[in-house]
């Protein structure tokens, strides 16, 4: 069911919920290896039918809890935008806020850390007097790989 999974994710949030004091019940591990199986983001629908695979009697309450607390551990990243999840790229670091990129052909999420972006943000925030206390920083466009296969595609159907 979990493909492509990086363990070494798995026993990294492990390890800093045992030494933060909190649970990580077996759901809230799936749902997190879920999310990290997938390039994409995954929306709770889409957890919730891969987890009751291994676990039927799993409820949306149950994808929601664990997100909450994924998200409150700063594990995983709600993508706003497409109200979906994915795995943050420093599970150890503390609260940040990140800049995501959002392909529109193939759904991939980068997350990028800029602390001169959010520091530009607040600072013109601030002549305006105003606190920020959160922010949603999503551009959408073409990634990488797909924007290299439509210019493979291009070059093919000029062949023909
Ligand atoms: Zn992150
Ligand atoms: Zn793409």
């Amino acid at each position: 069911m979990v493909m492509n999974l990086d363990h070494n994710l798995t026993k990294q949030i492990e390890e800093i919920c045992a030494a933060r004091g909190v649970r990580l019940t077996s759901q809230r591990k799936q749902v997190f290896e879920l999310i990290c199986s997938s390039r994409k983001a995954s929306s709770a629908y889409e957890l919730l039918e891969a987890l009751q695979q291994s676990e039927p009697q799993a409820k949306p309450p149950t994808v929601y809890r664990a997100l909450d607390f994924l998200m409150g551990q700063g594990f995983i990243h709600r993508v706003e935008s497409t109200n979906s999840y994915i795995s943050c790229c420093s599970c150890n670091a503390h609260k940040h806020f990140s800049h995501l990129l959002i392909c529109k052909q193939c759904s991939d999420v980068t997350e990028l850390q800029d602390e001169t972006l959010v520091s530009s943000l607040e600072h013109n925030a601030e002549k305006h007097g105003f606190k920020i206390t959160n922010h949603v920083i999503e551009s959408h466009g073409i990634c990488q790989t797909c924007s290299s296969e439509t210019k493979r595609e291009t070059v093919k159907d000029y062949a023909r």
